[in-house]
């Protein structure tokens, strides 16, 4: 069983294990912004299943996402979750346009603005930037995972898996990792480039 930091170090430094990773055991979830338009395998260097991918807009959880993320730990043994939010991304653009103007979009659409302004409220940071409000909202859905879930806190808790909350960027590739919780929480790096 791959431990959460292992996970972590594999994904960091992009290698593929040489033993061989059955698709139906992935090395991680990746919990993303649906906008983003990466491929994830690309970004960590990863085989086509190596990794459980999930995204919705402004990776808002919802109970759909909690389900997806418990079904790859429990059952999948997933050791590590990483959320993982981008530069110049839309669904932040339109939350720092509410929290500055007071402009919300309609629908369903607004739910999601209005996660990631109450992250901002939680995490008390100043939403004077696109880059301000998406490093509260990645650090606030990592506790959100666990606030949410019993069973991923748990799991957390026992340091059987970890969770990374990080933001890559479109045009070089570097990812920064804002936060991590669980038994990658001793990572040292916080900054890493993906040649
Ligand atoms: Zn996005």
């Amino acid at each position: 069983m791959t431990l959460p930091l292992a996970a972590w170090q594999q994904l960091r430094d992009r290698e593929r294990p040489s033993y061989g990773q059955s698709s139906d055991h992935p090395v991680a979830a990746v919990f993303r912004c649906a906008d983003a338009l990466l491929s994830i395998d690309a970004v960590f260097g990863q085989d086509t299943g190596a990794l459980f991918d999930i995204s919705t807009w402004g990776h808002v959880v919802d109970k759909s996402v909690l389900g997806s993320l418990e079904y790859a730990v429990e059952i999948l043994k997933v050791p590590l979750i990483v959320v993982l939010g981008h530069d110049d991304c839309p669904a932040m653009h339109a939350a720092l346009r509410a929290w500055e103007h007071a402009e919300l979009p309609g629908g369903s659409m607004r739910r999601v603005v209005e996660h990631a302004l109450a992250s901002v409220v939680r995490r008390g940071t100043a939403a004077d930037s696109v880059q301000s409000v998406a490093a509260a909202h990645i650090v606030e859905t990592g506790v959100a995972l666990m606030q949410r879930s019993p069973m991923l806190s748990r799991r957390v808790d026992d340091r059987t898996c970890g969770i990374v909350s990080a933001t890559v960027s479109s045009t070089d590739g570097e990812v920064h990792v804002h936060a991590a919780f669980g038994a990658v929480d001793e990572s040292v790096s916080k900054v890493f480039e993906l040649v």
